[in-house]
């Protein structure tokens, strides 16, 4: 494995090179500024698997550092080193994060020898895509014809009860089984529907699949939630109400048993439409969840304007809240505001133990997240319940919580 140590201080820097050494890495590189290191980079065959960069050096800094290295498409990993506050090493990590790039972690000065290792021995070659396809774009012909054809499929998510772990239902996340790509992930092909005029036809396709799939479950003897994202661009629809009516009705499934999760990715020419819209859906009953709490459009606005039944706080703002004081923050003050106006709260992207401890201290109703599970295809469903419950135990009554 090729590192390359990157400190303007020289203490800094031949202390990591000493604990790299101890720790049986042969092929460390020191520089002693950024501009060595991109003339080290440029060089072919030179490409170092892992960069530890110091953030305050002068000349160039850490942070400018990180954007020529996604300049010259650097693909290793990289660890942001600093004397600085925490809170400055984990927005620069952020940034670089934002670029795409793999960060590995961001520490303070002097860095701990167990973190180095742990660096070390993780899997640093392995890309930073989470085993996804490449990007590749389609036409909306294409896309039309798979959702005519049934290529689109129904993933389902559990969301579970705190701080029991009760299951509660389950969110319906579309993907796209394409015969020769593989499977498919909907940031690559929403946005498509969305501007294509596809978006109607991939949610009611969706939508019935969903309540087809929780009638199947109500029918096995557990009749959970059923939650389905639906696109601002499907409330322009004034009969979208009506649609998801008689789609209930056809499933023999009631409209409590319906969540329907809204995120707002583009601002809305006609806003008064999907009022009317969701104002219907409350007035049948249907559940109504505000999506991705906290970012881009989904905001304040949209919760004095819209009658949700549930706000779903961002993945963003709680993973990771239990160390960040800044996320912690934004994440109470959301719950509190979802308590207050009587709308059930969910926390997303409970991805580790810390996360689901953190939020089971709290006052969040739901979580949902890679702890819990990673969304799955129906039919592992039932097994995924009767696992769930063996483990349940194990992860709601360790330690000294106490359980109602
Ligand atoms: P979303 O509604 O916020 O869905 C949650 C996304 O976070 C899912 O990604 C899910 O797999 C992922 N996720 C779940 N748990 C964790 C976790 O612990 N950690 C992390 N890092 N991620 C987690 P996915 O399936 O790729 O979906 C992406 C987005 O695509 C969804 O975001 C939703 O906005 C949209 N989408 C999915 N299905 C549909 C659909 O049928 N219609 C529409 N309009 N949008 C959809
Ligand atoms: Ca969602
Ligand atoms: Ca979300």
């Amino acid at each position: 494995m090729k590192i390359l140590v990157i400190d303007d201080e020289p203490f800094a820097r031949k202390l990591l090179m000493h604990q790299l050494g101890r720790l049986g890495v042969e092929h460390a590189q020191p520089c002693a500024s950024a501009q060595e290191a991109l003339a080290l980079l440029e060089r072919p065959g030179e490409s170092p698997d892992l960069i530890f960069c110091d953030l305050q050096m002068p000349e160039m800094d850490g942070v400018e550092f990180v954007r020529h290295l996604v300049r010259a498409g650097y693909a290793g990993g990289l660890v942001l080193v600093s004397g600085e506050d925490e809170r400055l090493v984990q927005t620069a990590a952020k940034l670089a994060r934002a670029h795409k790039l793999k960060v590995l972690g961001a520490l303070n000065k002097p860095v701990p020898i167990d973190s180095l290792k742990q660096f070390l021995d993780g899997d640093v070659a392995h890309s930073p895509a989470q085993g996804r396809n490449e990007r590749k774009t389609y036409s909306a012909e294409r896309l039309r014809r798979a959702i005519a054809d049934g290529e689109l499929v129904n993933h389902y998510q559990p969301k579970v009860e705190l701080p029991s772990g009760a299951v509660a239902g389950f969110e319906t996340l579309v993907r796209w089984r394409h015969p020769e790509d593989g499977l498919i992930f909907p940031d690559q092909f929403i946005p498509l529907a969305e501007e294509s005029g596809l978006i109607n036809e991939l949610t009611r396709s969706v939508l019935r699949t969903a309540l087809r799939h929780a009638r199947a479950w109500s029918d096995d003897g557990f009749p959970l939630q059923v939650a389905v994202n639906v696109s601002m661009d499907n409330l322009v629809s004034l009969d979208f109400p009506d649609f998801v009516e008689r789609a209930l009705g056809e499933a023999g499934i009631a409209a409590s048993g319906l969540l329907l999760e809204v995120t707002e990715s583009r601002l809305m020419k006609d806003p008064l439409a999907p009022l009317e819209v969701l104002t219907r859906l409350r007035l049948k009953r249907i559940g109504l969840s505000i999506d991705d709490f906290g970012t881009g459009h989904s905001s304040l606005a949209q919760v004095r304007d819209i009658p949700f039944s549930e706000l779903k706080v961002d993945r963003g703002f709680v993973h990771g809240a239990w160390r960040d004081a800044s996320l912690r923050a934004i994440l109470e003050a959301s719950l509190g505001m979802a308590r207050q106006l009587g709308m059930k709260t969910v926390a997303e992207g409970v991805e580790d133990r810390e996360d689901w401890d953190f939020l089971r201290d709290s006052d969040c109703e739901l979580a949902q997240g890679w702890f819990i599970a990673k969304a799955m295809p129906p039919e592992q469903i039932p097994d995924w319940i009767a696992d769930w419950e063996v483990r349940r135990p194990t992860v709601v009554d360790f330690g000294t919580r106490s359980t109602p």
